[in-house]
């Protein structure tokens, strides 16, 4: 038969479902422990632990299930769900480094990425970073020392949509022996393949596009299976960051639906986009989709779509008259997070002046006027129509 495509994939990949007396959708394995038959199948099971189902800390049947439509659909050999992307960004960083390594990474990486690298992992193990804006890849050749062990990439970042070149950053890498993972939550693996162009592990916050529906929380690592294996037996089972039968059963739900959901982000997002690229009170939209964004050229070279999540900066400074925007709109709900069935505000300025200096929070490249915003489901004309009632009010 010929190789079937990706919405095919997604809905019958990884389940058998005459395991399941036939049932359409797969069980919830909301079990803490396995049982065996008698001594030897227990024995058998110690010999064969890492793909065999003992203790729910560990592996577990439907946690399981998603992980290999998550390694199918992003190239890797194998993937491991976590609690969250923080866990496995956490997981990932701790995998690769030994104490008093060096880490180089981008300005603009997700918030608490940097506060862990910065003042977590630099207490406890020593660890050293660099941060640089990525856009050169001659700044990270300049950047290697002696024991940089890893170069920790986000392209595109959500914070300041900034891409970097990956395909170059993992040769360079590779050159000296320096190990690399990105954070791909943004472009999602049916957008952008890392794996392909050389990175060795992918992280993704599920909580965003594949989850998709705002009720579910995790993470995922893919890689190869060597990595993939060492970070099961270390930081998943060992430090007991679990996850959820039930979340990972949603996010099952949810990977069914995922290319759909894509396809209409991003024609609403575009629209939305160039709307408020040609609106007089808005002074910059980013927004890799769109062919006034610096690095556009990068971005059809290393991505094939373009997804919801954009920021723009308001011309005024003034902090009441954002407000109002901000408080003026009807439709687009307030608070973080992104990547779900509901369109949302966030002004960045609110959590990261709590998380960082006001130094490292311009050196991001942010200001008090950004405004981010993430595209639902609803209609584009309606999301429009909002935004131009709110944007009146300034
Ligand atoms: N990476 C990016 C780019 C994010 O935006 C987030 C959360 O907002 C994370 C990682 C962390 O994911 P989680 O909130 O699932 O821990």
């Amino acid at each position: 038969m010929k190789k079937k495509e990706i919405e095919t994939l997604l809905a019958h990949h990884a389940e058998d479902r005459h395991a399941y007396h036939g049932a359409v959708v797969p069980p919830i394995f909301q079990n803490s422990l396995f049982t065996f038959k008698d001594w030897d199948a227990i024995d058998e099971a110690f010999d064969n632990r890492i793909d065999r189902y003992i203790y729910s800390r560990g592996k577990n049947p439907t946690v399981k299930m998603v992980e290999e439509k998550i390694a199918m659909m992003a190239g890797g050999e194998k993937a491991q769900l976590f609690p969250s992307g923080m866990a496995a960004i956490t997981a990932s960083c701790m995998h690769f480094l030994e104490p008093n390594d060096h880490v180089i990474t981008i300005k603009n990486v997700y918030g608490p990425a940097n506060n862990l690298l910065t003042n977590y992992l630099s207490k406890k193990m020593g660890i050293t970073t660099t941060f640089i804006s990525g856009k050169e890849v001659s700044a990270f050749a300049k950047a290697i020392q002696e024991n940089t062990k890893l170069i920790y990439l986000e392209s595109p970042s959500s914070a300041v949509f900034s891409l970097q070149n990956i395909s170059e950053i993992a040769l360079l890498a590779k050159k000296h022996g320096i190990k690399t993972m990105i954070d791909n939550t943004w472009a999602t693996p049916l957008y952008q393949q890392p794996l392909a162009m050389g990175i060795d592990l992918e992280v993704h916050s599920t909580t965003k596009y594949m989850g998709g529906h705002s009720d579910l929380v995790g993470g995922v690592v893919i890689g190869k299976r060597v990595d993939v294996d060492a970070i099961f037996h270390h930081e998943y089972e060992l430090l007991g960051m679990k996850t959820a039968p039930m979340e990972a059963w949603l996010l099952l739900r949810s990977l069914r639906t995922l290319p759909m959901r894509l396809k209409q982000h991003q024609e609403s997002t575009m629209k939305i986009a160039q709307y408020l690229e040609g609106h007089a009170k808005i002074t910059k939209v980013n927004y890799p989709g769109l062919p006034s964004h610096e690095q556009y050229e990068l971005g059809t070279q290393q991505m094939n779509g373009y997804t919801g999540l954009l920021s723009f900066q308001l011309e005024t400074n003034d902090i009441e008259k954002i407000k109002a925007f901000f408080n003026g709109l009807e439709l687009f709900l307030i608070g973080v997070s992104w990547g779900g069935h509901e369109s949302l505000i966030y002004a960045p300025a609110i959590s990261y002046l709590k998380e960082l200096s006001p130094e490292q929070f311009t050196a991001m490249g942010i200001s008090l006027g950004d405004i981010r915003i993430s595209i639902g489901l609803e209609s584009a004309d309606d999301l429009l129509n909002d935004l131009e009632q709110a944007l009146a009010l300034i």
